[in-house]
């Protein structure tokens, strides 16, 4: 076996210590590990085999973290998907890694069955009560645990992580075990991941965010399914269960702290805030860290690379602004580099693309060669964001190539929304991006050239085609678009004019 299994080593450790709580359950690592025994019987027995994949659509429920583990053991992919998406999104991602199992959250059950007729998806397992689908429990309860494992190779996919980009529909990321492994062992290191921990898994495990609790589970830690953030439940859970270590975006974490319970909630146990999807505002993050009193440790990076950057709790030195609003420097094990359009480095200082490589990169994007090819050419993976390096070797993260917009840490990309949009027939031309917004950090907008249908019927246009997050929040309209000599919407321009403009 040339790969880690995350429960097996734990297991024997740490026997009766608890694993994993959530959905008002607690599993200590030698149930865990027995349940992914059986969970692999299970999985064999509905015939998945090595190299298959199997989909996951739930929250956080307890089970995400046996049902990674198991597919990781036994040579599965899981492809876990966002609950948040439409069913027009669900059955792109759905149709496009033809899963051989569709397991479904306590939630997702009545739409799970159609969509799994329509995408041809033979098999299907329920978390929740039995009903139409056959039940997980059940099957779990029947089954004697496989104690063996699946094939050795390090090379099998473990995992697919789909997330849009600019061409609008979303693609695959694959994370070999491999690519796990060094994820897991990468944060561990970084995190300073102990037995005693205590890590709430704040953000939806679809995201590489999963990659945190994991670390945890590697070295005996405690995980705490959150189901969904909600500022009085978080706090309630944190407290309850002691929690040293948990992970939020800027939006949440002021989302906790503005709420009214954070004034009596005893947050004593919290040693780490971790956060990523962007940077916080130097002041907003000082009044975090003084009202907190914990560690904080921000994390760059994305889907097709893990956390490439970290900007430890030592460098949240609260009189060194410019040290805070970068991302800072690599994490242990990879490389990141700064190049102009050519591919060719440039000198420090200079804003250039970020690129990145190591054990924790991608593979590739599941079916999708050429799209391989070119975020991955030379054996640097693109990330697509610009940035530079400062005179300490801190990275600054100035822009995103891709006119990506981040909203409450939710990533939406323009052009799928604009293309949502512009199926409107009243709707002739358009553009989407991201204005700045206090709570959101930014909000989905819409530049609408001209008159046009009224706001509430493209709302709810939109909102039929689109998962909740990217339907535009503001609506703005202009008599022409800014434009280069190309024809392309100058899309910078438009930002800045909007940020300084209110409608
Ligand atoms: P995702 O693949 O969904 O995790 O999104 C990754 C993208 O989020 C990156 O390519 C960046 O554009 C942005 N991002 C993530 N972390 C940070 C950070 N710490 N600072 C600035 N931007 C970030
Ligand atoms: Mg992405
Ligand atoms: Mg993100």
């Amino acid at each position: 076996m040339r790969y880690l299994d995350l429960v097996r080593g734990p297991a024997a450790r740490f026997r009766d210590k608890s694993a994993v709580v959530g959905n008002g359950r607690r599993l200590s690592f030698a149930e865990l590990h027995d349940r992914v025994g059986r969970l692999g019987t299970v999985l064999r027995g509905l015939g998945v085999k090595p190299g298959d994949r199997v989909a996951l659509l739930a929250a956080n429920e307890l089970e995400y973290l046996e049902i990674q583990a198991a597919c990781l053991r036994f040579g599965f992919a899981l492809v876990p998907v966002n609950v948040r998406l439409t069913e027009h999104e669900l059955r792109f991602i759905l149709s496009d890694c033809t899963p051989t199992l569709l397991v479904v959250g306590r939630d997702e059950e009545e739409r799970a069955a159609p969509l799994a007729a329509e995408t041809g998806i033979p098999r299907m397992l329920g978390l929740g009560d039995p009903g139409a689908i056959p039940s997980y429990d059940t099957a779990l309860a029947a089954a004697a645990p496989d104690e063996g494992g699946g094939p050795g190779d390090p090379g099998l996919p473990a995992t697919i992580l789909y997330t849009s980009g600019t061409t609008g529909s979303p693609k695959g990321a694959v994370i070999d075990r491999l690519g796990f492994t060094a994820r897991v062992l990468v944060n561990a290191v970084e995190l300073g991941a102990r037995p005693d921990d205590v890590h709430q898994a704040s953000l939806p495990m679809f995201h590489i965010a999963a990659f945190l609790s994991y670390a945890y589970t590697a070295v005996g830690g405690t995980v705490v399914m959150l189901p969904e953030f909600k500022p009085a439940l978080a706090l309630r859970t944190m407290e309850r269960e002691r929690v040293t270590s948990t992970v939020l975006v800027p939006t949440t974490i002021a989302m906790l702290l503005d709420s009214p319970a954070a004034a009596g909630a005893d947050l004593s146990a919290l040693r780490l805030m971790i956060y990523g999807g962007s940077a916080i505002e130097p002041g907003p993050l000082r009044r975090a860290m003084e009202r907190l009193g914990c560690d904080f440790h921000q994390q760059y990076g994305m889907t097709e690379t893990g956390g490439q950057t970290i900007l430890r709790p030592a460098d949240h030195d609260p009189g060194d602004a410019e040290r805070l609003a970068s991302a800072g420097t690599e994490a242990v094990g990879l490389e990141v580099g700064i190049v102009d359009g050519d591919d060719v480095p440039v000198p420090r200082g200079e804003v250039g693309e970020i690129v990145c490589r190591g054990p924790s990169v991608m593979v590739g994007y599941w079916n999708r060669p050429e799209a391989t090819a070119e975020a991955l050419r030379g054996g640097w993976m693109h990330t697509g964001d610009l940035g530079y390096r400062d005179d300490r070797g801190c990275l600054h993260i100035t822009d995103r190539r891709n006119d990506m917009i981040i909203t409450g840490g939710e990533n939406v990309y323009p052009r799928e929304v604009e293309a949502a949009l512009a199926d409107h027939p009243g709707i002739s031309e358009l553009a989407v991006v991201g204005t700045p917004d206090p709570r959101w950090g930014q909000v989905v907008t819409a530049v609408l050239v001209g008159p046009a249908p009224p706001d509430g019927e493209l709302s709810d246009w939109a909102r039929e085609r689109l998962a909740g997050f990217k339907v535009p929040r503001r609506w703005v309209r202009v008599d022409t678009l800014p434009r280069n000599v190309t024809g392309k919407v100058l899309k910078h321009r438009l930002r800045s004019d909007l940020s300084r403009t209110e409608d």
